[in-house]
């Protein structure tokens, strides 16, 4: 169980920096091919590599976890190009240190079906895994739903694993 969330963070990081150290190679080979010296060469082929790297978010992917608490919780209606009045919901969960962390949806279906930004409630305590984009609630009861930390999907709380990515559900209470 433990295992899993680990391959998965593994095979994210993976991923990515194999992308940045193809696009690195990839960047120096032609710059040595277009007449460059060695030494420009691998400069260049290194900046390359650590821009992909940000474009990738790799650091954030790197930052450890933490607890928050849930500070804010709102919704706007924005108008589209197609729909008007479109609910567009934000979450605000703030750090030990004080930062604040968002998360924007825009409810284009909004079919009245609980989202991920309503699944919180306000001033709750969550936890943020390394690696893994979405908050586990610390304490699940009395919700329907438990939520995907890495796809961000609301499953039904009967389920062992995500209906969307087939993570196993974190389902139990955090023990503060
Ligand atoms: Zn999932």
């Amino acid at each position: 169980m433990k295992g899993e969330y680990r391959r998965r963070y593994a095979f994210k990081l993976g991923i990515r920096l194999f992308a940045s150290a193809a696009a690195g190679v990839a960047v120096a080979a032609s710059a040595l091919w277009y007449g460059s010296s060695e030494i420009v060469s691998v400069a260049t082929g290194a900046l390359a590599f650590a821009l992909v790297l940000f474009a990738l978010r790799v650091p954030s992917l790197l930052a450890p976890g933490w607890d928050g608490v849930v500070t804010s919780k709102t919704v706007r209606y924005v108008t589209l190009r197609y729909k008007n009045n479109v609910p567009e919901y934000q979450l605000v969960v703030t750090d030990p240190r004080g930062r604040e962390h968002r998360d924007v949806f825009l409810d284009k279906e909004d079919n009245r079906k609980l989202n991920r930004i309503e699944y919180y409630d306000h001033g709750e305590r969550v936890r943020r895994h390394r690696g893994f984009k979405y908050f586990e609630k610390f304490d699940k009861s009395g919700k329907l739903s438990v939520i995907c930390i890495d796809c961000g999907t609301l499953n039904p709380r009967q389920r062992e694993r995500c209906i969307n990515c087939s993570l196993t559900l974190l389902r139990e209470n955090i023990e503060a």
